[in-house]
């Protein structure tokens, strides 16, 4: 497993695959443990690593959604590799174009930063009562605190959003959000009534 591991971090530096950083991947796990989560939904698979990270000595269930097909490929494949193949489901589709009815103790929210608001808003009906919705990237490499200093406009489009998503988080009356700098930037957002 170590091995497998080692080899997918490898294969997302050499392809550019924005994987969880180690030190966010652990309060994951972390977090799975201590709060005894059973059912996870993942949106933005890529090769399957956080969602093999979070299956490993966890005895837990997990649907992952990814839209790009070789990724969706590819994480199969590790999947089965690991031997995984009956905790983890993998869904090639877009997550905003897709219908679940099942509901989840965990929303992990690790795709497209412009789309954040939507997979909140669509998602967040499948979330079980004291669920709880984890968003990754929110500092995006530092920029989110210092936009003044990007030059690329895409860059500073895709910034503006996941700002719009944390003010979004912010300003949420059903919904609290604890932020934490730890990997990318990490929010935790549970509903009001189970502070
Ligand atoms: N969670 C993974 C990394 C995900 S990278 C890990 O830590 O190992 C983000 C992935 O989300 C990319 O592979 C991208 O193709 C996918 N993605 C982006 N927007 C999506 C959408 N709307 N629906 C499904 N997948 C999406
Ligand atoms: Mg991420």
């Amino acid at each position: 497993m170590v091995q497998l591991l080692e080899e997918m971090e490898v294969y997302a530096k050499e392809n550019k695959i924005p994987i969880m950083l180690s030190d966010g991947i652990e309060f994951l796990e972390q977090y799975i443990k201590e709060n005894k989560i059973s059912k996870i939904l993942e949106i933005g698979t890529a090769i399957g690593y956080s969602a093999i990270r979070m299956c490993v000595n966890n005895n837990i269930k997990v649907v992952t959604i990814e839209r790009d097909n070789e990724r969706y490929k590819e994480a199969l494949k590790n999947i089965k590799k690991a031997s995984l193949e009956n905790q983890i489901t993998v869904i090639n589709d877009d997550a905003l174009n897709i219908e679940l009815e099942e509901k989840f103790d965990l929303i992990f929210i690790d795709a497209a930063k412009s789309q954040y608001i939507k997979f909140f808003e669509k998602f967040k009906k499948n979330l079980n009562y004291n669920g709880v919705v984890i968003s990754d990237n929110l500092n995006f490499h530092g920029l989110t605190k210092q936009k003044e200093r990007i030059q690329n406009r895409n860059t500073r489009q895709l910034v503006n959003k996941i700002n719009k998503y944390i003010e979004f988080l912010k300003n949420n009356n059903e919904f609290k959000t604890t932020f934490y700098d730890i990997g990318d930037g990490i929010g935790v957002t549970r509903r009001v009534e189970n502070e």
